[in-house]
Formats: structure tokens, C-alpha cells, sequence
């Protein structure tokens, strides 16, 4: 029961999430608008956390070739990369992302609507491709 509100709860949100999206998208109603400005969106979430690393120093990248043992199974490659992430997000750096984030998620809605598609339902088909393909998706 618990588990059926939760998803209630979730679709009721991404629906929320889109309507509001769409009673407030004004100036950007262009499909070249909305696919400029999320891809600007998207490279500000970069953005902001190479700041973090190089402004604020909360966090650190420490990259060099992935070192995988040769024997091991597609199930076992996850212990073995490394993400080259060092550190804890502080919270100001936290709070810029989020809104980055945030502003990614805004003209992401606003495609699903241009294009009269159902985020919830776009991330629906996303896990049940991610469930059935399991370890095989690679990403
Ligand atoms: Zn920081």
C-alpha cells in the first residue's frame, strides 16, 4: 500500500512538474529556444561543477586509464572503475547545482510538452529498458 502511495505520489509530481513548466514557459516557447537553452542548461551543470573543483576546492577530479584485473565478468566491472571523484560536494556548490539541475529539468519539460510527451512516462520506459537489459545497458 505504502509503496503504490509513494508511486502515486512520484506521478503526481512529474505531472505537477510539467503543467507548472508549461503555465510558466513564456519567453522560450520556440523548439530552438527550448533545445538551446537545455543544452545550455546542461553545459551549466558542467559548469558549475568544474567550479567546484577549480573556485571552491570542495571537490576533487584525480583521472588516469581505468585499471581493470583481465579476468574479471561484466558484473564485476562496477568495483573495479573508478569515477575519478575525490571529496565531498559542500553544500554552497551543492546549492548551485541543484538549481542547474533544476533548470535542465525545466526545458526538459518543456520538450516533453512541445512534443506532447509524458515525462513520467519517458522515465517509465527508460527503467524498464534499464530492468531488462540489467548490466548489459553499458552506460
Ligand atoms: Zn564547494
Amino acid at each position: 500500500m505504502a509503496e503504490a502511495e509513494e508511486k502515486a505520489r512520484k506521478e503526481a509530481l512529474c505531472c505537477r512538474f510539467q503543467e507548472t513548466v508549461s503555465d510558466y514557459l513564456i519567453r522560450h516557447q520556440s523548439i530552438l529556444d527550448i533545445i538551446s537553452k537545455l543544452q545550455e542548461s546542461s553545459s551549466r551543470i558542467n559548469r558549475a561543477l568544474v567550479k567546484s573543483v577549480t573556485t571552491c576546492g570542495c571537490i576533487k577530479i584525480k583521472a588516469q586509464k581505468q585499471k581493470l584485473p583481465e579476468d574479471i565478468s561484466l558484473s564485476e566491472m562496477k568495483e573495479h572503475i573508478d569515477s575519478h571523484f575525490l571529496g565531498r560536494i559542500c553544500r554552497e556548490c551543492e546549492d548551485v547545482l541543484e538549481e542547474e539541475m533544476g533548470k535542465n529539468l525545466f526545458y526538459l519539460a518543456a520538450l516533453c510538452n512541445l512534443l506532447n510527451l509524458n515525462m513520467e512516462e519517458v522515465m517509465n520506459r527508460e527503467m524498464g529498458r534499464i530492468s531488462t537489459l540489467g548490466i548489459f545497458t553499458l552506460r
